[in-house]
Formats: C-alpha cells, sequence, structure tokens
C-alpha cells in the first residue's frame, strides 16, 4: 500500500501553492476519476489538494451574456441549473446523458474536462501504453480497439477517444477555460484546451504544472436557437458514447441559418465539425443535405481493425439529431 497524504486549500493561492511543493501531486474534486485510477495504481500522485472549500461552485451570468461556470459545480447541478436547461439544451441533455446519477453527483465541471481515457490498455497497467508509459508503443492500434477508440484525430502512438459528454456539448457551444497558476490568470480557448495526440500523446491538455481550472464561461448562446445531445451507446445508461452528436440550429422556416456541430466518440478530443457546420448555414432542412452533412463531419476519419463502424454511425448520429431538431421544419 503506498501512502498519500491529504490537504484541504482554503484559497485558489493557497491550493496553487501545495501542488507547486512537489510534481507528485494531484487537485482532488470529485475523485470519480482520480480516485479509482489510484486505486488500480495507473496516477501515483504522492498528494492530493482537495479543492471542494475553494468556492467555485456558482453558475452565473455575466453582463455581457455568457455564463461562466465554477470548477466545482457538480455534474448535476448544472445540468438541472434553470440558465442552463432554457439556454443550453444539448449541455444539460449532454451531462445527463452521461455516468449515473450517483456519479454526477460527485463528478464536477473541473474533473469532467480533465477525466483522463476509458482505453483498456492504458487501465490495465500492463500493456504496451504511449500515454502511461511514454515510448512504449500502443497495444490499442493492433488490438482489440471497437468501443473507446477513435476514427478521427488518431496518430501512430495513441488511437483513444476523448470520453466527456459534457465536453462534446462545450465544444459546440464555445466557451473559455479560465486557469489560475503560479504566474498568474489566463484564459484557453476550449478547443485548444485538449491535445491531439500527436507524437506526444502523453500530453492531453493545454494546462501547464501547477495550474488550477477556476471556471469555464459558455459563450453567449446563439439567438433563437434549438439544441440536442444525441449519444448512441451499447447500452441505454452507464455506458459511453460509441458516437454521438451535439447540434445547435438557428432555423428561418426550412433553412438553417446558423448552426453548430460536436461529436463524441469518434475523436480523440471533443471534436468540432467546422467543415460540416459552415456547409449547413444557408441550406435547407432536407435528409439529401443532412446525408451531406453528415458525411462532411467524418471526412478524412481513419478506421482500425474493430471500429469501422463508427463512420456510418457518427455519420447516422449527425443525421438523427439533425432529423429530429428540424421534425415539422424538413423541406
Ligand atoms: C463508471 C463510470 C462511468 C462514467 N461514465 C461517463 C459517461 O458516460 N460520460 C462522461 O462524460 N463521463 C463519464 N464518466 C467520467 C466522469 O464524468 C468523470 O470521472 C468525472 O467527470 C470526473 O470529475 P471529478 O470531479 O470526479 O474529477 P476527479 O476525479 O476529482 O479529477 C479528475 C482529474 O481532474 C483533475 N482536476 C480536478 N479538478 C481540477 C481543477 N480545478 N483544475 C485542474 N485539474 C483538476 C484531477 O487532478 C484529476 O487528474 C464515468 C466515470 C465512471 C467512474
Ligand atoms: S490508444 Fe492511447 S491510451 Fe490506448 S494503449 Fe494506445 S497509447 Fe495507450
Amino acid at each position: 500500500m503506498r501512502a498519500l497524504e491529504y490537504s484541504r486549500a482554503s484559497s485558489a493561492e493557497q491550493a496553487i501553492s501545495i501542488h507547486a511543493r512537489d510534481e507528485a501531486t494531484a487537485y482532488l474534486a470529485g475523485g470519480t476519476t482520480l480516485l479509482d485510477l489510484v486505486k488500480i495504481d495507473i496516477m501515483q500522485p504522492d498528494r492530493v489538494v482537495d479543492v471542494h472549500t475553494l468556492g467555485l461552485n456558482q453558475v452565473e451570468v455575466l453582463g455581457d451574456g455568457r455564463t461562466r461556470i465554477g470548477a466545482m459545480v457538480t455534474n448535476t447541478q448544472l445540468a438541472h441549473h434553470p440558465r442552463i436547461k432554457s439556454d443550453y439544451a444539448v449541455l444539460s441533455e449532454a451531462l445527463l446523458s452521461g455516468a449515473t446519477t450517483q456519479l454526477r453527483n460527485k463528478a464536477t465541471t473541473a474533473g469532467n474536462v480533465m477525466q483522463r481515457v476509458r482505453c483498456n490498455y492504458f487501465r490495465d497497467g500492463l500493456s504496451a501504453c504511449n500515454k502511461r508509459e511514454p515510448g512504449s508503443g500502443c497495444a490499442a492500434i493492433g488490438g482489440h480497439n471497437r468501443s473507446v477508440h477513435a476514427v478521427l484525430g488518431t496518430s501512430d502512438q495513441c488511437i483513444a477517444t476523448h470520453p466527456s459528454d459534457m465536453c462534446v456539448a462545450m465544444a459546440a457551444i464555445g466557451a473559455t477555460v479560465q486557469v489560475q497558476g503560479p504566474n498568474g490568470k489566463r484564459d484557453i480557448d476550449f478547443q485548444d484546451f485538449h491535445l491531439l495526440p500527436g507524437s506526444t500523446p502523453w500530453k492531453e491538455h493545454a494546462l501547464q504544472p501547477d495550474e488550477l481550472i477556476t471556471h469555464i464561461t459558455l459563450d453567449k448562446p446563439l439567438v433563437g436557437a434549438k439544441s440536442a445531445y444525441l449519444k448512441l451507446r451499447d447500452r441505454a445508461s452507464y455506458q459511453f458514447a460509441l458516437a454521438s452528436s451535439a447540434i445547435i440550429l438557428v432555423l428561418d422556416g426550412k433553412i438553417i441559418r446558423d448552426a453548430r456541430i460536436a461529436m463524441g466518440g469518434v475523436g480523440t478530443k471533443p471534436w468540432r465539425a467546422v467543415d460540416a457546420e459552415r456547409a449547413l448555414k444557408g441550406a435547407a432542412a432536407t435528409p439529401e443535405n443532412f446525408a451531406k452533412i453528415a458525411a462532411l463531419a467524418l471526412q478524412g476519419a481513419v478506421p482500425y481493425a474493430h471500429n469501422a463502424y463508427k463512420i456510418p454511425l457518427g455519420q447516422q448520429a449527425i443525421v438523427r439529431n439533425l432529423s429530429t431538431l428540424t421534425r415539422g421544419g424538413v423541406a
């Protein structure tokens, strides 16, 4: 058994300075990723700093119409917050599609953004895994890669999907991650926060050592928009996405005036389908157009031995979501 020191911080500055004392320190939020991985010896911090007591647990509407979410707001609080339900339905739905009620009651906004991959080879602690042990190889590429492995944004070093549902909705909405570190505060565009594996798959995000996420601020909602999250998975609950779509639409009769599309389950990071969005703007809401948009969203996808089905499944996640959102308005 390894000893683990526990500290509790009462301010962001204190949390950061405790973290900075020793590089083997981790911030502890809900613990639903961190403690799982500590128990199976995949993450090995010597110390955890509990960040629950920093007062970062509010959802606030800012003067410019954006919405600022404290890092410690739980997934349950966020999903049921009146502002999120009314103006960011896609985010509420994505959160409620994740994990279970008990897990959502503990899981926090920052912890969700920082959750680790679900790749079985990463978690078994034995197989070659460049993410766990840089330079050791990737057992998933020639191994079993059906459910939690990607077809977009992969490299010859790592093909694990980013597992979050919440982050897919945030990628569609647009957001800023506010962080604080020993050198002060800074903002990171949500699109730039999660990194592609490339040749450094162990680098998963843009945080510097010791930096703490304090808030995530959602972009202003699009005026008159409808939105929805559709998650396709092996069973209806307590399961990660095989493919999912977060879609936000502004409709003018049968014409789509504005659109945001992001996908989960298919990419190595929450995947914003920018080309598909562009093509959708000004298009009529027809099944033919939806099929074209979906094909565009998966353009360039690279299948592996067991996950080629994710390409048509990802397309279906988009077509079905668009069809439902435009029901009654399809030309
Ligand atoms: C059985 C199971 C099923 C699940 N199913 C789903 C699912 O279907 N969809 C889905 O999206 N997720 C799912 N999850 C993942 C779950 O959403 C995450 O475990 C959770 O969101 C992590 O949040 P947490 O607060 O518990 O983070 P923690 O476990 O406390 O922390 C996670 C990581 O974030 C770091 N961290 C925490 N707070 C901060 C901060 N403020 N600044 C910087 N770093 C920080 C920690 O050091 C750690 O590295 C599932 C998890 C389990 C165990
Ligand atoms: S896919 Fe990534 S996480 Fe999985 S074994 Fe390969 S390197 Fe490790």
